[in-house]
């Protein structure tokens, strides 16, 4: 299992209204939700739009029990000639993968958060994608609302990673953070889940297209 030692450590959970680190066995551990053998268990992912002191995407994938992420400042993209740089952060608990709302300020990662995507993930290669997770190289197909097909992720140095899009029929040229900026839970755009949840409007606002 992955640790959520870090995830705890960094917030006061009397404060933020995000979900308490709390390791959860999915079915995905136990191989229970296969859908036929050859599937493979299925694996869910978040991308969510974070309106800290600075605008970021973070990219979360299920693995050993935990949301393995990665915050892209850029955001991802459907071009397969953009490589987004890929900032490895600390696991997340599975009961972040539903997260929006608004982190107050003052406390770690203070600022709005979307659920810009969601769905299921699997490796393109079978076996536990832990081990492509330790050498640094992961390529992975992705069923979300807006984000489809082949990807990968490399790690260049340290927790520097890129994410691309691999070239398949949903690769293109469409800037899908601006074309779908809204929540893929709620339709909201990022001043209406600051609005909603009395957090700083503008601010949120200056992060929608
Ligand atoms: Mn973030």
């Amino acid at each position: 299992m992955g640790s959520l030692n870090e995830y705890v450590r960094k917030r006061r959970f009397a404060r933020t209204p995000e979900p308490e680190g709390k390791k959860r066995t999915r079915g995905a551990e136990k191989g229970s939700r296969t859908r036929g053998a050859e599937k493979g268990p299925q694996r869910v992912f978040v991308v969510q739009k974070h309106r800290a002191t600075a605008l970021h995407y973070d990219f979360r994938l299920e693995s050993a029990g935990v949301l393995r992420s990665w915050a892209v400042p850029k955001g991802p993209s459907l071009d397969p000639s953009v490589k987004r740089l890929a900032m490895q952060v600390e696991d997340h608990p599975l009961d972040y993968l539903s997260f929006e709302g608004v982190i107050p300020a003052g406390e770690y990662g203070g600022g709005t958060v979307m659920v810009w995507d969601i769905g299921t993930w699997e490796p393109d290669e079978p076996g536990d994608p832990e081990r492509s997770f330790k050498a640094g190289r992961i390529r992975f197909a992705l069923r979300g609302k807006k984000l489809k097909g082949s990807w990968a992720l490399v790690r260049t140095r340290g927790r520097q990673w890129l994410l691309m899009k691999s070239r398949d029929r949903s690769a293109s040229t469409d800037e899908v953070t601006l074309t779908k900026a809204r929540s893929v839970l709620t339709r909201r755009l990022m001043a209406g889940i600051a609005r909603d949840a009395g957090g700083d409007v503008e601010k949120a606002a200056s992060a929608d297209p």
